[in-house]
């Protein structure tokens, strides 16, 4: 296999020269002229079965050819068979819980926590038809039921960079196919699917998009996972549209560089944030001495989270360069405060359960100088101490 850079360039696009040109073609038809209305009709009722391939898409709710190049683009960088998008993160999740849990009947879902605010939230609210039991990474087993149809977990998890070991997390699980939550990581330094998840799942509005600008999500699965996920992806009509797949495919070509000129930085910021009066505690991949780093996460990342001595909203109210706002893998750097807006819906026992404390400040850090990031953040640390 060629390397990841190589691949980050050239996924999806190995049919243009044939074609003819150099940018992907964007297909924005809703629908397609079927002339031989009997064949079309064989490939709807293709689709609908939920194959990767069928001929002519007849329809833009079941199959666009632009969207299909990055979905092949990112398997490539998962190292998996297949990927399925959708129109946003919190779309794909809720698609991989209606095919392992409702398609199978196997309606429990044993959850990791901490997990993105969202998920958090849309596990609980119980609205999917599921039943969730939250747990900590150890206590997956202990937490399995004969009906469980997923576990779920991030690592690194989002606000607290929290990492779990997967190849422990897949054998407590057995039988029970596991969800990882990949978007902090990126497949730039990490694959889950190579230590046994099921499904790996991405936010494409974070790094895989990588310039705030685009909507979607995506999961990176085996054939026979991917063809529930696109059934479902037809009758709920949570596609994701051509020009996000479009600008997510573009952003793959550029990852790998985004995210190591990112961690450059973010590993410089948590060392000096470590060192810095005004900070009472720092969480980062590179300062936890986690047997982790350099096998299954093969660096740091761009996310960290620090607990300033002062008042959290205090010091985000003091930046100057840094972007006060939620999201993340962006090019600019950005901070927030998960208690209030990220995380605000798990609410304070949730988060405490999670590990997630309160006065916590979730920083991604994007590509501009480190130097002058670390001027915005020295000068914010300081007033407020
Ligand atoms: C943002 C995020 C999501 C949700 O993705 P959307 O694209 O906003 O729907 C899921 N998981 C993680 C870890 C996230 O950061």
């Amino acid at each position: 296999m060629t390397g990841l850079r190589t691949r980050a360039v050239h996924g999806g696009r190995q049919d243009l020269g044939g074609l003819g040109v150099h940018a992907p073609p964007i297909d924005l038809s809703t629908t397609y002229p079927v002339p031989d209305q009997a064949a079309g009709g064989a490939a709807l009722g293709a689709w609908a079965e939920g194959v990767a391939d069928a001929g002519s898409p007849v329809y833009a709710r079941l199959h666009n050819p632009t969207v299909a190049r990055f979905e092949r683009a990112l398997a490539e960088l998962e190292g998996t068979e297949q990927a399925v998008s959708f129109a946003s993160g919190m779309a794909a999740l809720t698609a991989v819980v209606q095919a392992a849990c409702l398609m199978t009947g196997r309606r429990h879902v044993v959850a990791v926590r901490p997990l993105y605010g969202g998920s958090d939230h849309l596990l609980g609210t119980g609205l999917l038809g599921a039943e969730t039991s939250y747990t900590d990474a150890a206590g997956i087993a202990e937490a399995l039921r004969p009906d469980t149809g997923l576990v779920v977990l991030e690592t690194p998890a989002n606000p607290n960079l929290d990492l779990a070991d997967l190849d422990d997390v897949v054998h407590q699980a057995g039988a029970v196919p596991v969800l990882v939550d990949n978007t902090f990581a990126t497949p730039v330094l990490q694959n889950p699917a190579a230590h046994g998840a099921a499904y790996v799942l991405h936010s494409g509005t974070k790094y895989l998009g990588g310039h705030g600008d685009v909507l979607g999500g995506v999961v990176a699965c085996r054939a026979e996972a991917a063809a529930p996920l696109r059934q479902l992806r037809i009758l709920t009509g949570a596609v994701l549209h051509p020009l996000a797949g479009y600008l997510l495919h573009r952003g793959l070509a550029t990852l790998p560089l985004r995210v190591e000129a990112a961690q450059r930085s973010a590993s410089e910021l948590a060392d000096r944030l470590a060192a810095h009066s005004g900070v009472a505690a720092v969480r980062y991949p590179g300062l936890s001495g986690s047997p982790l780093l350099g096998g299954q996460l093969r660096g740091p990342g761009a996310m960290l989270a620090f607990e300033p001595v002062g008042d959290p909203l205090a010091v985000v109210g003091k930046l100057g360069l840094i972007t006060p706002a939620v999201s993340l893998g962006s090019v600019d750097t950005l901070i927030e405060h998960p208690a209030s807006l990220t995380h605000r819906l798990v609410g304070p026992a949730g988060l405490a359960a999670g590990g997630v404390p309160a006065g916590l400040l979730r920083l991604s850090v994007g590509l501009e100088d480190v130097a002058d990031l670390w001027d915005d953040l020295d000068q914010a640390l300081r007033v407020s101490c």
